[in-house]
């Protein structure tokens, strides 16, 4: 299903200066879409006896706060309806595959699971959490097989970082050129890609996360969703954290950044998300971003003070304008 209003006016989306992926849906299917994120309960080749997982990843395998995998998926659905606040008769639903890996089974296991939550009531999407590593062409079939007008189908995958000395930081244990296969092999199956990114790799300089940019712009990705470097008790990353040998951005450093990074994409790149998210239970570090709506609108007032938007440095074919 295309929007069905010109989404954009060069560096005006809907009155933001960015494409957000919630004012896609909105304008695409006229009604609030929500995401209710579900735990298979499939863990991650990234975890277990040989592996001890990305230094970021917390025992939850970065699912949502309050997402439990000890209920069936229809249970899980149910109660995520039940935490919004408000939710009108025509609001429609996304069911996402959000917990560790969710390509990490057979594919007639996958499709059980698939199948039970594009099911459920009022549900018109399905999003896909995994690792580029974790996507044989059989599963990236099943995938597609979702596909069909007015389904919104999603797979993300996590790709953090172009460079692979930073992917060896995070533990991630495949290669950026892992990444590119994977996406280019699901774009070819016509399945919509968003990626994540994390701004603010220990190591990192802002040279090499634009160099993520330019390569992101040139890439055949629909969406992509940031983080900054978050620290959450119990991880990897919290020991190295309180060592002394990972400093997280700062609030105006991140805002920068993520400016900086949001002007070199094409303006037909959806923004899933801005930043991370994390009950303050568990956060360690940093902790600005417990005040989610006012580092939004920080994020608008730098793109307000500079004048530009996304796509302001994007260069069809060369990637940004002054790289
Ligand atoms: S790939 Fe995902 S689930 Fe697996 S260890 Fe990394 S963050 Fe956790």
């Amino acid at each position: 299903m295309t929007p069905r209003t010109e989404p954009c006016k060069i560096g005006n989306w809907f009155g933001k200066p960015y494409f957000h992926f919630s004012d896609y849906l909105r304008d695409t299917y006229r009604c609030r879409v929500l995401k209710l994120p579900i735990n298979a309960n499939l863990s991650c080749p990234n975890r277990g006896a040989m592996n001890s997982g990305c230094i970021f990843c917390s025992e939850d395998g970065s699912a949502s706060p309050g997402i439990g995998g000890r209920t069936s998926i229809p249970e899980q659905m149910e109660s995520a309806r039940k935490n919004f606040k408000r939710i009108d008769a025509g609001t429609r639903f996304i069911a996402y595959f959000q917990a560790y890996t969710n390509t990490y089974a057979p594919p007639a296991q996958l499709k059980r699971l698939y199948d039970q939550a594009v099911r459920q009531r009022d549900v018109i999407g399905l999003m896909i959490g995994t690792r580029p590593d974790c996507l044989p062409d059989q599963t990236l079939d099943l995938i597609a097989s979702y596909q069909k007008d007015g389904f919104e189908l999603w797979l993300e995958i996590g790709m953090q970082t172009i460079h692979d000395k930073s992917l060896e930081f995070l533990r991630r244990g495949h290669s950026s050129s892992a990444t590119m296969n994977a996406v280019e092999r699901a774009v070819r199956k016509n399945i919509p890609v968003c990626v994540h990114l994390i701004l603010g790799i220990t190591g990192e300089d802002w040279k090499e996360m634009m160099d993520t940019a330019d390569a992101l712009s040139q890439m055949p990705v629909r969406g992509v969703k940031f983080h900054h470097l978050h620290v959450i008790q119990g991880t990897q990353l919290e020991k190295l954290f309180r060592a002394g040998e990972v400093k997280p951005l700062s609030q105006r450093e991140y805002v920068s950044i993520l400016c900086d990074f949001i002007e070199r994409l094409p303006s037909s790149i959806l923004i899933h998300r801005l930043m991370g998210d994390r009950e303050e239970s568990t956060l360690v570090a940093p902790r600005w971003s417990l005040n989610k709506g006012t580092v939004i609108k920080a994020i608008e007032d730098e793109f307000a003070r500079r004048g530009t938007f996304q796509g302001f440095l994007y260069n069809e074919g060369r990637g940004s304008i002054d790289g």
